[in-house]
């Protein structure tokens, strides 16, 4: 028998030409899962693995283009939403997710209300606001258009602590804040997925809320290496490599972090600063 064709996901994000993040890693990983990756930009870095030393936004308009002329040809099984950049494109980005919204009259519910998405394909937003290395991927005044216009067309979002703080404006140190941060987060948007990533804590774990209430504490390996560069970018690709494959959430969060920990262990040990992962050992 001929070989199912692979699924294709779609994954919208910025450029790092040192491919340890954004979207030469996040195709790496569709890959690594035996998807089609398709991409859209939204944009151009100018960096390495000592950092981001410059940042252009592509023309929302070219945005808007790309997302609907390559989609139309190659709908996608999935979603995976990264750097941003800009108000611009964060709207730009919420008007072309729009298309995958379930209409109120198919749902019979309201546009916008908690279980708009439980039927539609697996949108994951990675809420990228800046690189480890410190610099701003996205600007504090796209904050509240994440809330209103991007977070109630995603099904699952992936913040790191650091993250979740900003979207919550609530303090998050600990695992006690973390879990008080999420609460907040998902009661503005009950129908998201939420797993708050502590893959940067010295202990790393996990925190998965699903919109039922249900809250999964899953703890993780710390691995001793500089090679973190794009870590949140893998997870969140991963995640949804295997939430199209047809995984439950919590066996969807466990494989992508026990992917991201073996990249991790694998790291080809490349670059002066925060080097890339091995983001093919599943192709090994
Ligand atoms: N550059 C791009 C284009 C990204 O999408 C990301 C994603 O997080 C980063 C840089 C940041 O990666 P890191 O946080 O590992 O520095």
């Amino acid at each position: 028998m001929p070989p199912l064709p692979p699924q294709i996901l779609l994954t919208i994000a910025g450029h790092d030409p040192s491919s340890g993040a954004g979207i030469t890693a996040d195709l790496q990983v569709f890959s690594a899962f035996r998807h089609f990756g398709i991409s859209a930009i939204t944009a151009l870095t100018v960096q390495s693995t000592l950092g981001v030393a410059e940042i252009e936004t592509v023309d929302p308009r070219l945005l808007a283009h790309t997302l609907t002329h390559l989609t139309n040809d190659l709908p996608p099984a999935g979603v995976k939403v990264g750097m941003l950049g800009s108000v611009a494109i964060a709207e730009t980005v919420a008007e072309f997710l729009h298309r995958f919204a379930p209409t109120p009259q198919k749902q019979g519910i309201e546009a916008g209300s908690g279980s708009s998405h439980t039927s539609g394909i697996p949108i994951v937003l990675d809420p990228i606001l800046r690189a480890s290395s410190g610099a701003t991927l996205l600007p504090s005044d796209a904050l509240e258009v994440l809330h209103k216009r991007l977070i109630p067309l995603v099904t699952w979002i992936t913040p790191n602590w650091s993250e979740l703080a900003a979207l919550t404006n609530l303090p998050v140190g600990t695992l006690a804040q973390a879990e008080d941060a999420i609460q907040i987060l998902a009661a503005r948007h009950p129908h998201l997925t939420i797993v708050a990533t502590g893959g940067d804590q010295s202990q790393p774990t996990d925190l998965l809320r699903l919109p039922s209430g249900e809250l999964h504490p899953i703890p993780g390996e710390h691995i001793a290496t500089t090679a973190t560069h794009g870590t949140g970018c893998a997870f969140s690709s991963a995640l949804l490599a295997r939430l199209v494959l047809g995984d439950p959430p919590l066996q969807a969060v466990r494989a992508a972090k026990m992917y991201v920990t073996e990249a991790l262990r694998r790291a080809p040990g490349i670059g002066h600063g925060k080097g890339p992962m091995n983001l093919l050992w599943l192709l090994a």
